[in-house]
Formats: structure tokens, C-alpha cells, sequence
């Protein structure tokens, strides 16, 4: 398995490479993206947020001093001042009817007992218990949390002022229960994007902005207590995502009103704001994949260019270690392979036609004795051979001739080796222009020498063995001083025609060289510088 997993092909290699570098590098760039553009949205969506709050909590601001400045305003009446009731109870109901916002003004005298309401003129109650009368019998003026009236269920706050008489006597104190419809319209009415979403609380996670919203009994819990709110209260700057009431991932930012009184809530979900980043993140992911399916399509075709030309170069290498040295590529493959490969293939081209010729030359070295140049024994068996199953085929007479000179001994030990040598290259150049171009010439070994004459009968092979052997006994060695008379003993055999079946052509020359040896040791025996025939040739 792993040695499967080892040896993979170049197109192989190039695809595992590239799809994990092309795989590598999108995941990296998706990863970058989705990082710096989570951060830029978020930073850009925190702004606007900012934005937002900074003018809604302007707007809070200054519409709570604009009611507590009406209060005030009542308050120093002259009619209020003199708490001349008649005229404060109509003064109070035209302001009420001037005053959308207002949902009811009355006085209250320093004992607590309302004395005057513009909206219930029966109604006597008294309000010694209430923090805005307190407040006001100590001089200030003073804006209440949050009431929830059981009978409207509408949010209330109540405004108060206290009233001094002209000698500066306290007299009372002047009140005024306000809507929070128009506050909390405004704040919801500011919309950003599709799910932006601004909302008022108060510090104890109390929702103004939609009082008549049942908190029990759609989110099971009364007041707000998400994390927007914990922030508000540790003043802290985080911002990152969290669920908000209503369940959804938000985007958060908040800003306290003036004196800590509401915090204005303004989020947005992330599935708008991050609505984009998918879409984008695919469009990477498409584009990632096409870069992929397209490098893909160009690897298999460069790999292409390249893998052909190397199929028929390694084809090359098997037929060449089959011993076919002459073997050549050819070149048209290569038309469209890259550079290199077209000169390896001429390369391979030229190293196996030097690879043929030096062969060849081996070969030719490996057939020929180095000494006199003649062919050697190994030639003789080869081709001498051939002759011989061309001489049967064609019934031609074919002559084997054995030529040994006589006493060599002698000369090796009188002159010397190196003399010797000499002797046995002049014997052989005699050999060489003593016979013709069709017969085979070789040594045999030592100072013996092999003549294979084909389409020659006897008349004919004892002609030319004895033209040897006069021309070696005319032709003495002659080197400087030197002057060395030489004869040889011939032995010629014949071949019969009658084709032996169970003798093969290798040993038909074998029997035939003996045959000739046979006869050469006659021609020994009788004396030598002679000629001896074998013509009743009997296979071994
Ligand atoms: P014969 O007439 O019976 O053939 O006698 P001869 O001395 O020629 O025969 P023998 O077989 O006794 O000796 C052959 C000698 O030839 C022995 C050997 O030293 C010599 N010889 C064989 N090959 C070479 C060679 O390559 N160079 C030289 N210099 N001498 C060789
Ligand atoms: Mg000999
Ligand atoms: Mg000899």
C-alpha cells in the first residue's frame, strides 16, 4: 500500500501538489476575508450605532427638561402661586388640552391632599407617601421613575415642582404625569437597516419603549436581563455579539439619558449584518473551485506533452536492454513535448546510434586477433559456419585447410618471443595475398592458421595450400641482420555433400577442422613442408 502510495506517476504528483496548495490557499484567503470583513462591518455597524444613540439620547435629554421646564413654568403662575383652585383647575385643564403629552396636572397642598387635577377635578387623595411630594416639600423639583397605571397599562412618569407663594412661602407642590407614548414612538420609530432595532429601558431591565408588550408571557421573564444591559450598568465598552431578548444574535450599543435615568438599546441582527459575508464567501468558494478545476485541466494536458514522450523513451531503454542499439525514438513525438524532453529524445537517438557503431566495434575487436590482424578462432566458428550451410544448401565442394609452421619452437627460442610475433604477422600477410577475396582466413591458435575455401574442390584446395606453403618457404623472415628461412605443413580436408541428419553445422565444422588436423599431422609425420589431404572424412 504505501509503496502504491510512493510510486505515483507525474501527473499524479502534480495534481495531489496542486490541489492541496490551490485547497491551502483558498481556505487561507476565505479565512482572511471572513476576518477582516467581520471586523470592518463590526467596527462600521458599532458607528452607526453610536450615531444613533448619541441623537436619540439628545433628543431623551432634551425633551425631559422641556416637560420639567413646563412644570416649572406652571408653577410659577400666578394663580398657582395664590393656589387660587377655580382658576388653577381651568388654567390646568386648557394646558392639558394644549398639552398632548400630558396625561394629568394637579396641585397638592403641603399636607399631601391633591387639591386640584385637571383630568378627575372629584378625585381626593392624598400623596404624603410619594417620593415626587416628598421631594417637593424639600424644594426640588423632581421627575419619577417609570409607573405602570393598572388602568391604562400606558407608561407614566410624573414631573413635579414645588410652589412658593410671593413671600417665597412653600405652598405646595405641582404635578404632572406624562405619556411616555411620544418617547417611546420616537425611539422605536428610528429604523436601521431591516432588523435594526432601538429600544428604552430603565436601569432595572424594565422595557419602556413597548409597555403594552406581555414580557411574561412571550419571553417568559418580566424584564430585560441580556448582556447589553449588564454592560450599561458596568459602563463597560465591549461589543461583541450576543443574544438579545428577543432571542436573535445582535449587534448591540447603548447610551444612558441624562442622570442615569433610561438606557436607549439599539441593536441590529447579525444575519443582516453579515447577510453579505456568505454570499461573498461563496463567490470565493466558486472561484476557488473553477481556479481549481482549471489548473486541474492544465495539468493533464502539460502532463500530457510530457508523459507520451517519456512512454516512448523508457520504450526506448527496454528495446535498447533487449540489445537493439540502433534503435531510434522518433522525433515527431516530440513536436509538441517541452525543450528538454526533445533533447533528451536527441540525445537518446545520438547516444544509441554511438552505443551501435561502438558495439559493433567490440564485437569486430572480440573476432579478431590482435596480433596478426587475421580473424580469430571465435570468427571462424561463426562464420565459417555459415559458409559451410551455404556450401550444403547449394552442394557446393568447400575445403578446410590446416596450416602449422614448422619447428616455431626453434624460432621463439633462437630469436626470441618478440621475434617470434614478427614471424607469425609475415605468415600471416602471406596467408592473406595467397588466398582469395571468398575464402576465410584465421589463426587457429599458436603458429596454426585455418584457410576455409568454399566452392573449392581438392584439385583446387591443393592448389592454393601449396602456393602457401611454397611462398612461406620462399619468403624468409628478413629483419635487419636477421634472416629466417620458414616452411609449413598443410593439411586439407574436404567436405562431403551427404547431409548427416543428426550432425549440426557446428560440428560438421568441427569434424571437418579435425579432419584437416588429421591431415596436417600426417604431413608432419612425413616430413614436413608438405601437403596431406583427408578426404575419407568420417564424422566424430
Ligand atoms: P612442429 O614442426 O611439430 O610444429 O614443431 P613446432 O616447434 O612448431 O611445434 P610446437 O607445438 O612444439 O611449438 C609451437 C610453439 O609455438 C610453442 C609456442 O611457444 C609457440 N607459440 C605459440 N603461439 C605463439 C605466439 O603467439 N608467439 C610466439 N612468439 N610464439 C608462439
Ligand atoms: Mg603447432
Ligand atoms: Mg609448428
Amino acid at each position: 500500500m504505501l509503496s502504491k502510495f510512493r510510486s505515483r506517476t507525474i501527473k499524479q504528483h502534480f495534481l495531489i501538489w496542486s490541489v492541496t496548495i490551490i485547497v491551502i490557499f483558498g481556505l487561507f484567503i476565505n479565512a482572511a476575508f471572513y476576518w477582516i470583513y467581520t471586523n470592518n462591518i463590526h467596527e462600521e455597524v458599532n458607528e452607526q450605532l453610536a450615531e444613533k444613540l448619541t441623537l436619540q439620547s439628545l433628543y431623551i435629554n432634551r425633551w425631559l427638561d422641556e416637560r420639567s421646564a413646563d412644570i416649572y413654568q406652571m408653577s410659577r403662575k400666578q394663580d398657582v402661586k395664590e393656589v387660587n383652585i377655580d382658576h388653577m383647575q381651568n388654567d390646568f385643564v386648557t394646558f392639558i388640552n394644549n398639552q398632548s403629552e400630558f396625561g394629568d396636572l394637579g396641585f397638592v397642598n403641603t399636607d399631601g391632599d391633591i387639591l386640584v387635577s385637571a383630568m378627575r377635578p372629584q378625585m381626593r387623595m392624598n400623596v404624603k407617601n410619594q417620593a415626587f411630594f416628598e421631594q417637593a416639600i424639600q424644594g426640588k423639583m423632581y421627575i419619577s421613575k417609570v409607573v405602570f397605571p393598572r388602568i391604562t397599562g400606558d407608561p407614566i412618569i410624573v414631573f413635579s415642582s414645588p410652589v412658593y407663594n410671593v413671600d417665597n412661602e412653600l405652598q405646595g407642590l405641582i404635578y404632572g404625569s406624562v405619556k411616555l407614548g411620544t418617547i417611546s414612538r420616537t425611539v422605536q420609530s428610528v429604523h436601521f437597516g431591516r432588523a435594526g432595532e432601538q429600544y428604552l429601558i430603565d436601569g432595572s431591565g424594565m422595557l419602556i419603549t413597548e409597555a403594552r408588550l406581555d414580557m411574561q408571557k412571550v419571553y417568559g421573564r418580566d424584564k430585560i436581563d441580556t448582556e447589553i444591559l449588564q454592560r450599561a450598568l458596568a459602563d463597560s465598552n465591549e461589543d461583541t455579539i450576543y443574544t438579545n431578548y428577543r432571542g436573535e444574535e445582535v449587534i448591540g450599543s447603548y447610551q444612558w439619558t441624562k442622570d442615569r435615568r433610561w438606557i436607549i438599546v439599539a441593536e441590529l441582527k447579525t444575519s443582516e449584518v453579515f447577510a453579505a459575508r456568505s454570499n461573498i464567501m461563496w463567490v470565493f468558494v466558486l472561484i476557488t473551485l473553477c481556479i481549481l478545476v482549471a489548473s486541474l485541466y492544465g495539468i493533464v494536458l502539460v502532463t500530457r506533452r510530457v508523459e507520451r514522450p517519456l512512454e516512448f523513451l523508457l520504450q526506448g531503454t527496454k528495446v535498447l536492454k533487449e540489445g537493439h542499439y540502433d534503435y531510434r525514438i522518433d522525433p515527431s513525438v516530440f513536436k509538441h513535448a517541452p525543450v528538454e524532453l526533445k533533447e533528451l529524445c536527441d540525445t537518446f537517438n545520438m547516444m544509441s546510434l554511438k552505443l551501435k557503431s561502438t558495439v559493433r566495434l567490440l564485437e569486430d575487436y572480440a573476432l579478431i586477433d590482435a596480433l596478426t590482424e587475421l580473424h580469430n578462432r571465435r570468427y571462424l566458428a561463426q562464420e565459417g559456419s555459415k559458409i559451410i550451410e551455404k556450401c550444403i544448401e547449394t552442394q557446393q565442394p568447400c575445403a578446410i585447410m590446416m596450416i602449422d609452421v614448422d619447428y616455431f619452437k626453434k624460432v621463439n627460442d633462437t630469436y626470441g618471443h618478440q621475434v617470434g610475433d614478427r614471424v607469425l604477422l609475415h605468415i600471416a600477410k602471406i596467408l592473406k595475398l595467397q588466398t582469395r577475396q571468398t575464402d576465410l582466413v584465421a589463426r587457429y591458435g599458436g603458429e596454426e592458421f585455418t584457410v576455409l575455401a568454399q566452392q573449392t574442390d581438392l584439385e583446387q584446395a591443393i592448389l592454393i595450400g601449396d602456393a602457401i606453403r611454397k611462398e612461406i618457404e620462399n619468403k624468409p623472415y628478413i629483419e635487419e641482420e636477421l634472416h629466417i628461412p620458414l616452411t609449413a605443413s598443410v593439411g586439407i580436408a574436404l567436405l562431403p555433400f551427404v547431409a548427416e541428419a543428426d550432425l549440426t553445422v557446428d560440428t560438421r565444422l568441427s569434424s571437418l577442422a579435425e579432419a584437416a588436423d588429421r591431415a596436417l599431422y600426417r604431413a608432419k609425420q612425413g616430413g614436413r613442408n608438405r601437403i596431406e589431404t583427408n578426404t575419407d572424412w568420417i564424422p566424430a
